[in-house]
């Protein structure tokens, strides 16, 4: 079967393509989302702390929704439920566990797409994977069997325990890390290479110097860790500036960076290492287009501008009648 629209990612992007294509008129049977993860949103359950306040502002991107689908402040549960009940509501067909390996153009100019499971055709692809599946690495080697357990890259995946841990990063996830470790009962350092925490917003560098003037948390910046050493099974962070300190865990939030490989693999060009796109996430590659973080380079993105990348897509995809004869003619509500 030929589909006219195969979203890959079912994250805020994917979810909010899919319900401005059922609110074009086309019908479930002809939209299908393929998502990697067992569950749909599966960065933010990843990533997100337990309990985390989402915030609809986020990286100073105004809360201004142009499609069907719109969050208000609330909690990772809220949001998760919200993103549920809009699947539901708009019969959007997600398929679980099929991370795609593969995105070819056959001659014809529809899609191949490749899972373990299945080989799907497509009309029209919109990638909306985000840029969470690779969080970025210090440039330092970490002893990771010897600290097995003890280095993450986000707080939901293990169960941390213990007392100290280091949070590594100086963004709004760093917040959410080290207001979550504290929650936790940990005493949490902040470890940023700058002097100043001008990347996160005004109500976590509130928290976060509310948290500290409590004692429950102490700035170290600016500071570079130059490596991680192995203290009795421990890391031990080796600073440029201030003595080396042993904790219970490490925990980096250097943000994620462009699957580059997979990108350049469907015939995306790419240009310093990002896409280079036109209107509505339109790659090079007609009818392939991506969506949400994958769309906003280094800067970051927010649910919000995820939702609304799918907007713009969509309305690319529907200008341009790219989905043929089934392009829809009269907008339908649920
Ligand atoms: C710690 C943290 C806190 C944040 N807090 C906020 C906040 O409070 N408010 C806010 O607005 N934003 C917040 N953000 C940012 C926000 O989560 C992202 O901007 C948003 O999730 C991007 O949506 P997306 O759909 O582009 O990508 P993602 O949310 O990353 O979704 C991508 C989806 O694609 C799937 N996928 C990946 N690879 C494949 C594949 N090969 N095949 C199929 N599926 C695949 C993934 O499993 C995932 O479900 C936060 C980010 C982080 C890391």
């Amino acid at each position: 079967m030929t589909h006219d629209l195969l979203i890959v990612g079912a994250g805020p992007a994917g979810i909010s393509t899919a319900v401005e294509a059922r609110d074009a008129g086309l019908p479930p049977s002809r939209i299908v989302v393929l998502e990697k993860g067992p569950l749909h949103s599966y960065a933010i359950r990843k990533f997100y702390p337990d309990e985390k306040r989402v915030d609809a502002v986020y990286k100073g991107i105004p809360a201004v929704c142009e499609g069907r689908v719109c969050i208000v402040d609330g909690t990772k549960q809220q949001t998760l439920d919200f993103i549920d009940q809009t699947i539901k509501q708009w019969e959007v067909d997600v398929r679980y566990d099929e991370g795609v390996d593969s995105i070819a153009r056959m001659d014809d100019g529809c899609f191949e797409v490749r899972t373990p499971k299945a080989t799907y055709v497509a009309r029209v692809v919109v990638v909306a994977i985000g840029i969470l599946g690779k969080p970025n690495v210090p440039d330092y080697k970490i002893p990771r069997n010897e600290l097995r357990g003890r280095v993450h890259f986000d707080v939901t995946s293990e169960k941390l325990q213990g007392e100290r841990a280091l949070v590594m990063g100086g963004g709004d996830s760093a917040a959410d890390f080290a207001h979550y470790l504290v929650s936790k009962g940990f005493h949490v350092d902040l470890s940023y290479r700058k002097a100043e925490l001008s990347r996160m917003n005004q109500i976590n560098l509130a928290d976060m110097q509310g948290i500290a003037a409590a004692g429950g948390l102490e700035f170290l910046m600016p500071t570079d860790v130059t490596r991680l050493e192995v203290d009795s099974g421990r890391p031990r962070a080796v600073f440029a500036q201030i003595d080396p300190r042993t904790y219970d865990h490490v925990v980096y939030a250097l943000g994620g960076s462009t699957p580059a490989g997979f990108l350049q693999s469907t015939g995306i060009d790419l240009k310093g290492g990002e896409p280079t796109l036109g209107e509505g996430g339109q790659t090079n590659v007609r009818g392939l287009f991506l969506a949400g973080d994958l769309t906003v380079g280094k800067k970051g993105g927010s649910i919000i501008s995820a939702f609304n990348s799918g907007v713009f897509t969509m309305r690319v995809i529907l200008r341009e009648q790219l989905l043929g004869e089934a392009t829809p003619a009269v907008a339908r509500a649920p």
